[in-house]
């Protein structure tokens, strides 16, 4: 076992050049300690701010922290609502409450519930949440006309109950949400729309997310461009290496990151067993996340009080030996198991198999348990791109795997899970993730 800290730079170990050598190689000790030493040198806005833009005098009854996003001058809290799954206005306040001032939200999360309930919690309180929603692929249409991003973002306003956003992202950027990818930030229609939007005060800040296997590749556009201010971009203790090299720009250039899949696949049916005395697993892979200081925030979902009690914990408390432990047996147990989208293996698959998309689809239907996302979202995929194939294949994709994950198996048990339930293309809120 190596014992030096791994540092992402330092291409003898670094596992995003090369294959699985050197990841199997790598200690994973190293590998976690490596990467939250990597950001630790940047300063970390600390301190009682409640609100986006007022400050409150009257701190919050937790510990939580806040952070500048990028070259914005929004003061947002390490820890951000994600809202796909919640149902309950209420649970703002309460975030609120524990600090918690980022909300995330989407026009497309539950054919726009999400943002309905938002709406309800944020009355009375907006003036205190830095609030951002996102334009949805799937909404867009084709051509994508600067109208339609206009009337998208009105509609949300309007279940938000509020006359603005402070970050508006362009939402799954990638090649397979949409079939454009790129062309889809470089869209002038769309920045025609963003123009206006802007001077209406409607919205704030650009953003851009992503899940696609060319993720890296359009968000190092993404900040290189100077068009857009924040990006949403995964990021965990089992998936950092690239990421890494995306933070150093952002930092470098004032763009804010916010980090989202940070749980590294919530594998295992009971996380209980990864915990301690002090912590427990997810509170230990926030806190890897927030180790690193050049990382704005991150978000995470959130439907009831225990997760927002428990989630706001993680802020203000330093990473402890025993939360490397903890990261440290999870990874012994899931780092072959936990798909990083990296989408390597597409490329072997005789189909069209979107392995990548429907084992993150399984995750939310398995691990996050927000039942129906995944399978919904599976039912929009065309036959040659669900994995029933994959029973009859030997598995081709298995062998380019750089983190040698068993993925025929992988997929044949999201298959099995998520085939049921759903007609074929049950509309686009399905596809929102
Ligand atoms: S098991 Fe075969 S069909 Fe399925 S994704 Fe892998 S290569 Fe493609
Ligand atoms: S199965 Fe492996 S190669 Fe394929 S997307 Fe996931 S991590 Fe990448």
């Amino acid at each position: 076992m190596q014992d030096r800290p791994h540092h992402p730079t330092d291409d003898s170990e670094n596992p995003s050049s090369s294959p699985s050598s050197s990841r199997s190689r790598l200690s994973r000790r190293a590998f976690l300690r490596g990467a939250a030493l990597a950001g630790a040198s940047g300063a970390v806005g600390g301190g009682w701010f409640r609100g986006g833009r007022t400050p409150d005098s009257d701190p919050p009854p937790s510990d939580m922290r806040y952070r500048t996003l990028g070259r914005t001058d929004l003061r947002v809290s390490e820890i951000g609502v994600g809202g796909y799954p919640l149902r309950d206005g209420d649970l703002i306040r309460y975030a609120l409450d524990h600090g918690i001032n980022y909300v995330d939200t989407s026009h497309c999360y539950r054919g726009g519930r999400s943002e309905e309930a938002i709406g309800e919690g944020m009355r009375g309180i907006r003036d205190q949440i830095v609030l951002a929603t996102k334009w949805c692929p799937y909404h867009i249409g084709r051509p994508a006309r600067k109208q339609v991003f206009i009337d998208m973002l009105d509609a949300s306003l309007k279940r938000l109950r509020t006359d603005h956003v402070d970050v508006l992202f362009n939402h799954q950027v990638g090649r397979n949400s949409d079939g454009q990818g790129l062309p889809r930030l470089q869209n002038p229609e769309m920045y025609e729309a963003w123009e206006t939007v802007k001077q209406a005060g409607k919205a704030r800040f650009l953003g851009a997310s992503g899940h696609d296997a060319d993720l890296m590749q359009i968000m190092h556009w993404a900040v290189d461009s100077g068009r857009i201010d924040v990006i949403l971009c995964r990021y965990s203790f089992l998936d950092y290496p690239e990421q890494q090299k995306l933070i150093d720009k952002c930092h470098e250039k004032g763009v804010g990151f916010i980090a989202m899949k940070t749980l590294a696949g919530a594998r295992g049916a009971d996380l209980d067993a990864f915990r301690d005395s002090y912590t427990n697993f997810k509170q230990a892979a926030l806190k890897w996340v927030l180790s690193n200081a050049k990382v704005s925030n991150l978000v995470i979902s959130m439907s009831n009080r225990r997760q927002v009690d428990e989630y706001a914990a993680a802020s203000g408390s330093p990473m402890a030996a025993s939360d490397y432990e903890l990261l440290d047996r999870y990874a012994s147990h899931f780092s072959d198991q936990v798909c990083r989208y990296c989408g390597a293996c597409e490329e072997a698959c005789p189909d069209d198999v979107r392995i990548a998309d429907i084992l993150r689809f399984s995750m939310y239907e398995k691990e996050y348990r927000q039942h129906g996302r995944g399978s919904q979202a599976y039912a929009s995929l065309i036959v040659s791109e669900r994995a029933a194939h994959c029973a009859h294949c030997n598995g081709l994709c298995e062998s380019v795997c750089g983190y040698d994950l068993p993925v025929r198996t992988l997929l044949i048990d999201a298959h099995r899970r998520l085939a049921t339930g759903y007609p074929r293309d049950p509309g686009p809120d399905a596809r929102a993730g």
